[in-house]
């Protein structure tokens, strides 16, 4: 089968490239430039001719991909931007909105072979103020703050809610256009929500200014350079949930083929974290001492929101990688490309 991945020029797009590669499938990938497409092709050449890739400069761009979605059979949508730099929340929710809109459209016209498509979402997109500390979430929760506190204030919004904002009228938008064109199309929708997604880094990042956002926040915690020692309240600061990328490119994959997985979102997060919890699984790896902050054993009192992630972990009979394993692996990772 041939599977369509927008933006696979992305951290967790080239993930889910290689995941989808790994399984025997054939792969397009759109990136927005002849050379990120060739640095992929290069990352992807012992899969043969397995790997190609198409420009798509903008996918906010009315028929962007109608050329795209020609003979494919699936599609893995993980193009949008994510970071908190919009002083105009437009810039964020345009592409985000516009690209997931105009990806299906463009299915709806030339791509009858679609049969399932999978969309990167996020908990951005499930996480509201519930107006209490440590709050249960799960794939029934709706962030319907942002989208209103952005309609409110503009560009006087959080940063955060620009975002989750974009996150969430993407996803919306998908549903409704779903549930509206039942009768003419051919595909079926699932949506994996991750939190902040961490793991080591394979697509092209030429300097540490260019990193993707999630990753760019995990080495700013674990640069020894910059690390004063923690005070009590970074110890304690529950800075959200995290999850593995390749654990997300996992569910993005198999999402493709489970046919109960239709209509589903699916939260994929491995738990709550500080900046503490990252410090301490590189100690324990017994293999960065040099990463020091003077402090050392995570706070017990802190409280984190916990996204429940069985729903995936059942649909698909795997279990959720720990900061054991994830946070020595990214910190390698970035330190192996000179970060
Ligand atoms: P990246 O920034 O690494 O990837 C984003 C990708 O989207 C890039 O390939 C980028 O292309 C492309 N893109 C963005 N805007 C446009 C546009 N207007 N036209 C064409 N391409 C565009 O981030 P991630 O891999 O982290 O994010 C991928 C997806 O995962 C996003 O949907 C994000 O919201 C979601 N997500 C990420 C989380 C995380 O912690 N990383 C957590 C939860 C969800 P280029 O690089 O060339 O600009």
């Amino acid at each position: 089968a041939k599977v369509l991945v927008t933006g696979a020029s992305g951290f967790i797009a080239a993930w889910v490239v290689e995941t989808l590669l790994e399984k025997g499938y054939v792969v397009v990938g759109t990136v927005r430039s002849d050379s990120k497409g060739k640095y992929l092709q290069n990352l992807f050449k012992d899969h043969g001719d397995r790997f190609s890739y198409v420009i798509v400069e903008d996918i906010a761009k009315e028929g962007a991909f109608d050329k795209a979605v020609v003979g494919v059979d699936a599609v893995q949508h993980t193009a949008s931007p994510f970071h908190f730099k919009a002083d105009d929340p437009k810039e964020l929710i345009e592409p985000a909105v516009k690209g997931t809109v105009g990806v299906l459209e463009s299915i709806k016209k030339y791509g009858p072979g679609v049969k399932r498509v999978v969309i990167t979402s996020s908990v951005a997109s499930i996480v509201y103020d519930k107006g209490r500390e440590g709050v249960t979430y799960d794939e029934s929760d709706w962030n319907t703050e942002s989208p209103r506190l952005v309609e409110e204030k503009g560009r006087n919004a959080a940063p955060v809610h620009k975002y989750r904002a974009s996150k969430v009228l993407a996803e919306r938008a998908a549903w409704d256009f779903v549930e509206k064109n039942r009768e003419s199309v051919a595909f079926d929708l699932v949506t994996i929500n991750p939190p902040m997604v961490w793991g080591p880094i394979i697509h092209e990042v030429a300097s540490v200014d260019q990193l993707n956002t999630s990753i760019a926040n995990f080495h700013r915690h674990t640069s020894n350079k910059t690390n004063p020692p923690l005070t009590e309240e970074q110890r304690k600061e529950s800075l959200g949930n995290w999850c593995d990328v390749r654990d997300v490119a996992f569910v993005h994959v198999e999402a493709l083929s489970l046919p109960t997985a239709g209509g589903e979102r699916f939260i994929v997060g491995s738990g709550g974290f500080t900046v503490q919890d990252i410090l301490d699984a590189l100690h324990a790896s017994g293999e960065y001492p040099d990463v020091l902050t003077g402090t050392s054993g995570a706070a017990k009192d802190t409280v984190h929101n916990v996204y429940i992630s069985g729903k995936a972990e059942k649909a698909f009979s795997f279990k959720l990688r720990t900061m054991a394993d994830t946070v020595p692996e990214t910190f390698a990772a970035l330190r192996k490309r000179g970060f």
